[in-house]
């Protein structure tokens, strides 16, 4: 018996997907017949962007190549465009005549790029932004031309003027509102949007209405109402799409803006399906890739006879991209009645996070510079959580609703299952994990292929790794693919540190000049990570940046939820004496501290501190000879110790004098992150030295040295390195290892990574089997620590970094007053 037959009018994303949806319910029901208008496969339109910029070649964005078709049987018509649909004989007409009968049609007609209908809109020279056609154009004037105007400040305008200006063109963009991507950005993003783009050397012409387009032949220029003009070799219209719906119309499908379709993506004739673009749902259109591949899903579900889907509408997130700009937009990110704002900015890091909240609940959400948590409030928004239990701590993001002590991993690891993880193709983290683990798949393209996360905008592909490595643990490796610093530049950790070293690089500027980078500042993921290179490698000279430090770092305190600092001082070895712990109960009581406890780290937190207060409680420690614990900082923090055979009967070693001595060697040296050590006396080891950084274990004939335990969410126990006799032995394979350890390790990347990425024997190599290359490690470290070792807190009570601590509020200029 003859199959039904399936016709594709076409052969783009929502079409496509609908195919590939409905080859998973139902393979081989029908014989699929394909027209598509482009001469090319199933392509990633998207991603024409990246190909514009530079970043990806037209055969990465390939979807689904010709043997795909042949595979599934299905006939491709490429660069033949459908003119007709005869609705009575059920059949559809090419313009060259081929003909082809259906039982089904779906109808995946997309849209075209709105020509402003201004004179000279038919010049050579202008173009839309919307297939391989067009980025060909685009790509053949960048050769030959230098001046580009591009109509249009939303997404696609700015993702258009980033590929030119990265082709070396001349870019002005020329937007009719006063403010970019209106449609997504309040005006505080789009101001910082608009500066970031105007470093990278875009120029803007904003509230300019466009005339007409000057030229004969070509295009030279583009004048505007007031008169002025703006030369142009290439004028690229990206002022908004337009439906494809001539052809439904013509054959009298019920057409109004698109083609209207019900809930189970059907036209007015049931025969007739429709997605994508084209389509109206509810009396909205679609821009976007995440809700066409939600029809997708419903229409294959009806096409294949099951019946039971429903399209209800979608809620859509937007993300830009343009390298380096992280930007982020989701709901109703303007507020409005009933509306309330909760608003984070961080000028000197770029960053600002605003989140729309009705009745505790997020509606809407603006993140620029920080978009990490975007998929989390997106979720929030998605499935209406109510916030009030943490609506103070919201806006610090999701890694800062407790401390696991696994950066970004544990924020993939605390996702629920059904977070939405990769917007564009609606795939969520159990999909992630479940395929991971029940096929075994170990890299990032291997994720990609079975379950399509990171494959179409590729904005999620951070977080699908890091999904990776929490469910992967030690067995997960970077995919070789090399993995760049950040977006701001195509080299990675590795080829910047070497850089730094060979070229002698000692400033940031200098260094971004040098290597190239693609924004004149950098942005808060490379920044942080240059100045702690710069500052491993050049001890001497290198001036610590405070402004490319986090938060934390730069207040030398940690932020609380409510706002307020902790402050914990060093307490050597854990061991401490009356003195002390009257000099820090005065300081308590004199401060109205809120709260004192005792931490896990055997230390005293006094927590509640206002910031403008620090300087002064710093200064009054300091009197006590009391100085920072570094319980903000990616560096040493503490080393933990048990009483040892001092005290103990069981003891065999003096395990709180090595802990002291560890700790007055290695306290202040910045680390590519946090670093906790821990000794004990005996084997019973009290002191949990083996979920430490670097733990040491007392044992009849000496030491045994352990190294990358991490406790947190996701617990591990350390590796055995090596057994040593006395205690210069312990200080020097400890130091070396710190050494090693900062010298190689990338930045945020805990020792329990750094050592299952680069595995122990190699480490072993490089401490215990090298005696000489050990010493030289530790001779660095310690000339490095000659240079760390200035208490920050004795520096900033004594005035250092002023404009820090300055009250903001007149609520905290009283109580400063008050204290003070
Ligand atoms: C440069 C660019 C960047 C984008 N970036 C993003 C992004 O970051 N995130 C996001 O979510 N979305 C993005 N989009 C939008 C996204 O690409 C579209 O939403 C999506 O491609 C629409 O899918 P569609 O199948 O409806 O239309 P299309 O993918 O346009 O497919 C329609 C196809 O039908 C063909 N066709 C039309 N009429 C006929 C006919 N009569 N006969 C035969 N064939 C015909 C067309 O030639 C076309 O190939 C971007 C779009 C562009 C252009
Ligand atoms: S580790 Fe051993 S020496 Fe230290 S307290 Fe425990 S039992 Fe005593």
């Amino acid at each position: 018996m003859s199959k039904p037959k399936l016709v594709l009018i076409g052969n783009g994303m929502a079409g496509v997907r609908t195919l590939e949806e409905l080859l998973k319910l139902a393979p081989g029901k029908y014989d699929i017949t394909v027209f598509g208008a482009e001469p090319h496969p199933n392509y990633n339109r998207i991603l024409l962007s990246p190909v514009l910029a530079g970043e990806k070649k037209l055969e990465d964005i390939i979807l689904n190549d010709e043997a795909w078709y042949a595979e599934h049987g299905i006939t491709l018509h490429k660069g033949k465009k459908v003119v007709a649909i005869d609705r009575v004989r059920r059949c559809v007409r090419t313009e060259d005549g081929t003909e082809a009968g259906y039982d089904r049609l779906l109808l995946a007609t997309g849209s075209a790029p709105f020509i402003l209908p201004v004179p000279g809109k038919d010049l050579e020279g202008v173009v839309g932004f919307r297939d391989i056609r067009d980025v060909e154009l685009m790509l053949e004037a960048s050769e030959k031309h230098r001046h580009a105007v591009v109509i249009g400040g939303g997404l696609l305008g700015l993702e258009a003027a980033n590929g030119l200006k990265k082709r070396g063109m001349d870019v002005t963009v020329v937007h009719l509102l006063d403010t970019l991507m209106e449609r997504q950005l309040d005006k505080p993003a789009a101001a910082l949007l608009q500066r970031a783009l105007e470093d990278s050397g875009l120029d803007f012409k904003l509230e300019a209405q466009t005339e007409a387009l000057l030229g004969e032949g070509r295009v030279r220029a583009v004048r505007f109402k007031d008169g002025s003009e703006v030369p142009a070799d290439l004028v690229v219209m990206a002022v908004g799409i337009r439906p494809n719906i001539e052809l439904a119309k013509a054959s009298g499908i019920h057409c109004e803006r698109g083609i209207l379709v019900s809930d189970t993506m059907q036209t007015f004739d049931p025969q007739v399906y429709a997605v994508g673009e084209c389509v109206q749902h509810r009396g909205e259109l679609f821009g976007l890739v995440a809700p066409l591949f939600e029809q997708a899903k419903v229409c294959a579900n009806h096409l294949a006879e099951f019946g039971i889907a429903r399209y209800e509408g979608s809620v859509t997130s937007t993300k830009l991209k343009v390298t380096g700009i992280d930007l982020f937009s989701a709901g109703e990110y303007q507020g409005g009645a009933g509306c309330e704002e909760l608003l984070f900015q961080d000028p000197s890091r770029g960053v600002y996070k605003k989140l729309v909240v009705r009745d505790n609940k997020v509606a809407g959400a603006v993140l620029y510079g920080d978009t990490v948590d975007g998929a989390w409030y997106f979720q929030m928004m998605r499935d209406g959580t109510d916030i009030s239990a943490f609506r103070e701590n919201i806006l610090f993001g999701q890694a800062h609703m407790g401390d696991s002590g696994h950066g970004a991993e544990s924020h993939a690891a605390r996702l629920p299952e059904d977070a939405e993880v990769c917007g564009c193709n609606g795939v969520c983290k159990k999909t992630i994990v479940d395929a991971i683990v029940q096929k075994k798949l170990f890299t990032l393209d291997e994720v990609r292929a079975h379950t399509k996360a990171s494959a179409s905008c590729g904005s999620c592909t951070g977080l699908v790794e890091q999904i990776l490595q929490s469910t992967l643990g030690s067995d997960y490796s970077v995919s070789p693919a090399k993995k760049p610093l950040c977006k701001c530049t195509d080299l990675t950790h590795e080829e910047v540190r070497e850089a730094v070293r060979i070229q002698g690089l000692k400033t940031i500027p200098e260094l971004m000049g040098s290597l190239g980078w693609r924004t004149p500042d950098g942005c808060h993921a490379c920044r942080p990570a240059l100045n702690y290179y710069l500052l491993c490698q050049w001890p001497n000279e290198y001036r610590d940046d405070p402004q490319s430090r986090f938060i934390n770092e730069r207040v030398h305190a940690n932020i609380q939820k409510d706002g307020t600092y902790s402050v914990v001082p060093r307490i050597w070895g854990g061991v401490t004496n009356p003195r002390e712990l009257r000099a820090i109960a005065d300081v308590a009581e004199k401060f109205q501290v809120p709260c004192v406890k005792i931490t896990g780290g055997q230390r005293i937190d006094l927590l509640g501190v206002p910031k403008a207060q620090l300087p002064a409680i710093w200064a009054e420690l300091g009197k006590h000879g009391l100085m920072s614990g570094h319980a903000y900082g990616k560096s040493l923090r503490t080393v933990k110790t048990c009483v040892g055979k001092e005290w103990c009967r069981f003891g065999t070693q003096d395990s709180t004098t090595l802990g002291i001595e560890l700790e007055k060697m290695t306290w202040g040296s910045w680390t590519p992150a946090k670093v906790k050590m821990a000794v004990s006396g005996c084997p019973r080891n009290c002191a949990e030295a083996t979920i430490k950084d670097f733990g040491v274990v007392a044992v009849d004939s000496g030491w045994e040295l352990h190294v990358g335990g991490n406790g947190g969410v996701k617990v591990r126990a350390t590796d055995f390195l090596c057994k040593v006799q006395t205690d210069e032995e312990v200080m020097e394979y400890a130091a070396a290892y710190m050494q090693l350890y900062r010298e190689e390790a990338r930045y945020l990347e805990r020792t329990a990574h750094w050592i299952e990425r680069v595995g122990l024997p190699y480490l072993q190599s490089r401490i215990v089997d090298d005696a000489a290359g050990r010493r030289a490690l530790c001779a660095r470290f310690l000339e490095s620590q000659r240079k760390a070792q200035i208490d920050p807190w004795a520096e900033r009570a004594q005035g250092a970094e002023k404009h820090e601590f300055e009250p903001l509020t007149p609520a905290e200029r009283k109580a400063h007053a008050c204290i003070a």
